[in-house]
């Protein structure tokens, strides 16, 4: 909760988590030893006993045997792609087995440089379509020590993948009207995807974009997404922090006065993927929930959730 606050750097947070979970099961243990009252009849010791024996068979599950079935369903890295915005694209592809199915927008848990067995994985959305057979594709953005490694990352280097996760795709959504995508940042990553697999789909519904950047420069994908209009019917409004002098499209904040400029009249049935800074998701919640939109068709993927 007071990760930020209390500065604790996310892999030590993540060991000081662990060490309290053990120790609370260790200490329940010898409380309940020690008081003697709940393990006293048979029907008890059963009782307890199941409850520690499935706890401690979800932590062999999640700590030795998932990892050890990931070390034998490696991907190798085939290249990286520097893109706008300080991000950097990173191809991989199975080695020797069919790799993973997925839903646009889903992200997975990526371990790389060291072993899955040493918790140092790190959760990347999939921004390439799962049309696109054969490789995946992660836009990673430097941020931190294992951000800042994706640039020098060789190719052949082996990574593991451990997902599909998450509910933020719009194949759990479906919408007659099309959708609306709202981006910040490093944010268009799982919308990348999902706008990728519409036009693989050759969908025919109206879309729009809303993607939010300091300057034009900085907007990953900027022309890959205009291309994408070719084949899809695609409204992008981009919005700029720091515009240039000559700039005739949106700038600043994603308020209700720019949301109604764009949107068309039946806005409240249409179906909303958000994901970018959390300030930017909450304001953009909170000004189409205002606006009238049901709490259930907005959807978002918070990249900074502890
Ligand atoms: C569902 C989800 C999808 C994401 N998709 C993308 C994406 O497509 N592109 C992208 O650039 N970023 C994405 N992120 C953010 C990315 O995981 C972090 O930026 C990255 O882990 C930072 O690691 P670092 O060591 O470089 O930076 P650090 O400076 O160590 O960390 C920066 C912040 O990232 C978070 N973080 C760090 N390590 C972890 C970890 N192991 N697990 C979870 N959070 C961590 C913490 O909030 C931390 O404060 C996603 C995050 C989530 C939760």
């Amino acid at each position: 909760l007071w990760r930020k606050q209390l500065q604790i750097h996310y892999d030590n947070w993540r060991l000081i988590h662990a060490f309290l979970a053990v120790a609370a099961f260790i200490l329940a243990l010898v409380h309940i030893e020690g008081v003697g009252y709940y393990i006293a009849t048979p029907a008890k010791r059963i009782v307890w006993g199941t409850i520690m024996g499935c706890w401690l068979l979800l932590l062999l599950y999640v700590r030795i045997i998932k990892p050890v079935a990931l070390l034998s369903r490696p991907y190798k890295v085939r290249k990286i792609i520097k893109e706008k915005g300080n991000a950097y694209t990173l191809v991989v592809v199975p080695e020797q087995h069919q790799g993973i199915n997925f839903l646009p927008g889903q992200f997975v848990w990526l371990s790389m440089y060291h072993s899955p067995l040493r918790m140092k994985e790190h959760p990347f959305s999939i921004s390439s379509a799962p049309e696109q057979q054969g490789e995946l594709h992660f836009t990673i953005k430097e941020l931190g020590d294992f951000t800042r490694r994706i640039k020098d990352t060789p190719t052949g280097q082996p990574v593991y993948i451990d997902g599909p996760y998450g509910a933020f795709t719009i194949d759990r959504h479906p919408s007659e009207h099309g959708y609306v995508f709202i981006a910040g940042g490093i944010g268009i990553a799982p919308i990348r995807s999902m706008l990728s697999s519409l036009a693989a789909r050759g969908d025919s519904r109206s879309h729009i974009l809303f993607f939010a950047g300091s300057t034009l420069e900085k907007l990953t994908f900027y022309e890959e997404l205009n291309a994408l209009k070719e084949g899809l019917d695609l409204k992008t409004v981009y919005l700029l922090e720091h515009p240039p002098w000559d700039w005739q499209g949106e700038s600043g904040f994603l308020v209700t006065g720019i949301l109604k400029r764009h949107l068309p009249s039946h806005l409240q049935e249409l179906k909303y993927f958000i994901c970018g800074p959390v300030p930017m998701v909450q304001l953009a919640e909170k000004e189409l929930h205002k606006m009238g939109v049901p709490l259930h068709h907005l959807h978002s993927e918070l990249f900074d959730f502890v």
